[in-house]
């Protein structure tokens, strides 16, 4: 997308057009507001809607179950419940949950029925950077389809991409050669690191050939990022499948924004989710549900047909430019090539994220425990150069200093 076609003041004028006819017809999706009272209602589907996923031609949720938790092996009340919503999609991993997710998955799809269940899962993210060689992706699958029960997945992504040579043909054949065998109907990779814009302008130019989908950061906090833009419109018009993680994007600030979000019609965690799937290239939003509470709010705001007033992209764009010097953008490349050793800065601000804003205290102080000393020990490190070529200002030794003292 160039800022041409979808900027922020398209977007502006899209919002003004439906909060216009929300004017008529507008309500409350159990947003804590008083606004609400006075709403009156708006329509709003049964079921979570559909959209077709890319070139694959095939319909997927909009909102997608994030499965990164140790589901109930035995009867998972939560993704039954998930799916009578029409959520009838499970994005899982290998690594999710030291492989409880697997389990609970397998367990799940055949209450189901596995034809009634798309699966998404992950095989990566084994603690190195660099390109992992194409038989451990492959050997992985292998190895986790008689844990999930199945013998295949609806799409396999090589998990937590960074490095672009992963995408070279050795990679994309052992993809195809997985769907040639039957054991993945996709193929793609997920990112959400320093090298998202290389990694997707590397898939455009691979296209549908080789990348059927793709999942990636992206928030309501990077409209204004031209080169992200820019790679999401070549992956869309090659025909590549967008999904949008961490749509959230949550900084700790968002405690009090969630009182001080004005709507009459959403929370602030529905507003951000409704602003990605306000980007027409974007298929779905992966979402982490762990209660009812959250289900509720996040398919009340996948089911109806409200959309943001510009008051509302007004209060975003506000909070995302308030608070974007807490709001890490993981390009590790930038700060961690300007310190000596093997400091890990990006992780650690991920982690932290995990623990302040999220509330995963124990898994933030697992993967913070799981990094070697050299990675995480900035005590004696020079982090001027890395802090003055921060792109968003953070006041890096302040934040590991606050990893460590909630993690460590
Ligand atoms: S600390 Fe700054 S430079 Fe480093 S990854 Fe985060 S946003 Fe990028």
């Amino acid at each position: 997308m160039s800022h041409e076609r979808f900027g922020r003041r398209d977007l502006f004028k899209r919002a003004a057009t439906s909060s216009a006819l929300l004017g008529a017809t507008g309500t409350a999706l159990g947003a804590s507001t008083a606004f609400a009272q006075d709403a009156a209602p708006v329509a709003a589907a049964a079921k979570v809607p559909t959209k077709v996923l890319g070139a694959t031609g095939e319909k997927i949720p909009i909102l997608l179950m994030g499965g990164e938790f140790p589901f109930d092996p035995k009867f998972d009340k939560l993704l039954h419940r998930a799916f009578k919503e029409g959520m009838t999609y499970i994005d899982t991993a290998q690594t999710y949950s030291n492989g409880k997710s697997h389990v609970g998955v397998g367990n799940f799809q055949e209450q189901v029925g596995r034809d009634n269940i798309w699966i998404t899962s992950k095989a990566g993210l084994w603690g190195d950077a660099s390109a992992s060689p194409p038989e451990r992706y492959r050997d992985a699958l292998l190895h986790e389809l008689p844990i999930l029960r199945t013998d295949h997945v609806n799409l396999f992504y090589m998990h937590g991409l960074q490095d672009v040579k992963t995408l070279e043909p050795g990679w994309i054949k052992m993809g195809q050669d997985l769907k040639k065998a039957g054991k993945t109907k996709y193929f793609g990779f997920s990112c959400h690191d320093g090298t998202v814009v290389e990694l997707l302008n590397k898939a455009a130019s691979i296209g549908t050939a080789g990348i059927d989908a793709i999942m990636f950061k992206y928030s309501f906090a990077q409209y204004g990022d031209l080169e992200l833009n820019k790679a999401i419109d070549a992956c869309h018009k090659a025909g590549i499948g967008l999904i949008a993680m961490k749509t959230q994007d949550s900084v700790p600030q968002d405690k009090e924004e969630v009182k001080n979000f004005q709507s009459q019609n959403f929370t602030l965690a529905q507003a951000k989710l409704k602003s990605v799937w306000a980007d027409e290239r974007i298929t779905a939003c992966v979402s982490g549900i762990v209660n009812t509470t959250i289900l509720k709010e996040n398919t009340d705001a996948a089911k109806t047909n409200a959309q943001l007033s510009m008051k509302e992209w007004t209060q975003l764009n506000q909070y995302a430019a308030r608070t974007s010097d807490h709001r890490c953008a993981f390009c590790n490349h930038i700060c961690e090539s300007r310190v000596a050793g093997d400091l890990r800065i990006a992780e650690q601000l991920r982690y932290l994220m995990y623990a302040e804003s999220y509330g995963d205290h124990m898994g933030a102080r697992e993967k913070y425990a799981a990094l070697s000393p050299g990675q995480r020990n900035f005590e004696g490190v020079d982090l001027g150069a890395a802090m003055a070529a921060c792109p968003r200002r953070i006041d890096i030794a302040a934040r590991l200093q606050a990893a460590k003292a909630l993690l460590a």
